[in-house]
């Protein structure tokens, strides 16, 4: 008789289970992450992971790598065309649009964290399925907010202990003074066809601002020589521009200057930025963000002005050292039956008291026990056995200190809740 053998199923190239180790410093720069949008005023906004398939080609761009080759879109049953998000500002767009959130009062501050969902070709920070951390600001022209928002980030990076960043600003004009910077870039990028590459000569007629984005040497070299947009800003831009800057200098937050940074998406206006480190290899931005000033408009929304940024955090957590977990945690030891029930009650009763309880219920010898609790990493045991049962009394062991004394039932919170000894 043949066996057959049963096919396993695995994980989606891309995409990565974070486990219940890696998870808790997850849960460390999430929260400290919401703890300081909280501080700056942010307040949270969450919104389905699909959306309409077009929010995406009208917001991210149609001439953007995301909406050409990267989107996870699919038909569902009713026929309609619908987009796992690629990233979140099209989505925090409409959100405000469909709930009238523009009628409460302005600057609006909101921040999410969750997953994105790009088609790209998996490497070393870049998955299929990643995580952004988003924070977004509407109603606020003024560019010191450009700058706070820099700030904020930079703060929370220092926070997390990431070091070694490089901050670099630019600003990709508006719709009065990209249209002549675009013909400009366009006679450039054409004296240089024969360099660029396949896609790059597309974009030539398309965009050719997204010629700035392709990683192919020869592009970038070409790149190097095309004019730069801050030479060709009209005057508000110019004068936003030189106000954001020196908001940063006013933070005393250095930056470089780089042309070339127009990040990919079409619909940036004025101010964008980037966080970049060299620990992270190729794939080298940590965060990266800017305004978008029409976005609101053009989805038939009112003419709200916004700014923000995403960070993705697969590649800020590759960024920070591993702090050791110190859990102080219970572990309760029975032997027998009557002890059992009496260790149940016990760690239901410390639970409620917001104490961590580990019990486990397969009968051990006492040896035992004392091996897993330790194994586990338990800081104290409670031993409970028959004798302990009839006395109402445990017998508690400060695993750091190794002392063990028996005490009544009702003293053990007290007991747990005495400051650490020094070793
Ligand atoms: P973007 O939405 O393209 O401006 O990206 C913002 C940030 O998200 C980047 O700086 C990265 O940290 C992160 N990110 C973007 N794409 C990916 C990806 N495919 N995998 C992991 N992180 C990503």
């Amino acid at each position: 008789m043949s066996v057959r053998k049963r096919k396993r199923i695995s994980a989606i190239k891309g995409t990565k289970d974070i486990l219940p180790l890696e998870a808790r410093k997850w849960q460390r720069v999430e929260a400290l992450s919401k703890e300081i949008f909280e501080l700056y005023g942010y307040r949270e906004i969450r919104t389905p992971v699909f959306e309409a398939t077009e929010l995406f080609e009208k917001g991210t761009g149609e001439t953007s790598d995301i909406v050409i080759k990267e989107m996870y879109t699919f038909i569902d049953k009713g026929g309609r065309s619908l987009t796992l998000r690629p990233e979140y500002t099209p989505s925090v767009v409409r959100a405000i649009i469909d709930n009238s959130l523009h009628l409460q009062a302005q600057p609006m501050r909101y921040y999410f964290i969750g997953p994105m969902f790009r088609y790209d070709k998996p490497q070393k920070g870049r998955y299929r399925q990643f995580h952004q951390v988003d924070i977004e600001v509407f109603g606020e022209e003024d560019p010191a907010i450009d700058a706070e928002i820099v700030e904020m980030a930079d703060f929370l990076l220092r926070r997390l202990g990431v070091r070694k960043t490089e901050i670099l600003v630019n600003s990709v004009g508006c719709r009065k003074c990209r249209p002549s910077y675009l013909s400009e870039l366009r006679k450039s990028a054409e004296q240089s066809r024969d360099v660029l590459c396949e896609d790059c000569r597309r974009k030539i007629a398309a965009n050719p601002l997204r010629i700035f984005d392709c990683k192919v040497e020869s592009c970038r070299e070409a790149s190097l020589g095309f004019p730069k947009i801050t030479d060709h800003l009209c005057p508000e831009c110019g004068d936003h521009f030189r106000q954001f800057l020196g908001y940063l200098d006013l933070y005393g937050i250095s930056y470089s200057l780089e042309p070339r940074l127009v990040r990919g998406i079409d619909y940036y206006t004025k101010t964008t930025f980037e966080f970049v480190s060299s620990l992270l290899g190729a794939q080298d931005a940590v965060l990266g963000g800017g305004r978008y000033d029409d976005m609101m408009r053009e989805f038939g929304g009112p003419d709200i002005c916004g700014i923000g940024f995403a960070m993705g955090l697969e590649r800020l957590l590759s960024l920070i050292p591993d702090a050791e977990e110190k859990e102080g945690f219970v572990y309760i030891a029975c032997m027998g039956d009557a002890a059992k029930r009496s260790g149940i009650q016990a760690a239901r009763a410390l639970r409620h008291e917001g104490v961590e309880c580990h019990i486990e219920f397969k009968a051990r010898s006492l040896k035992n026990l004392m091996g897993r609790a330790n194994k586990l990493g338990a800081c104290w045991v409670l031993i409970i056995g028959e004798e302990e049962v009839e006395k109402n009394r445990l017998q508690v062991k400060n695993m750091q200190t190794g002392i063990q004394k028996e005490v009544d039932r009702d003293d053990i919170l007290k007991i747990l809740r005495e400051p650490p000894v020094e070793p």
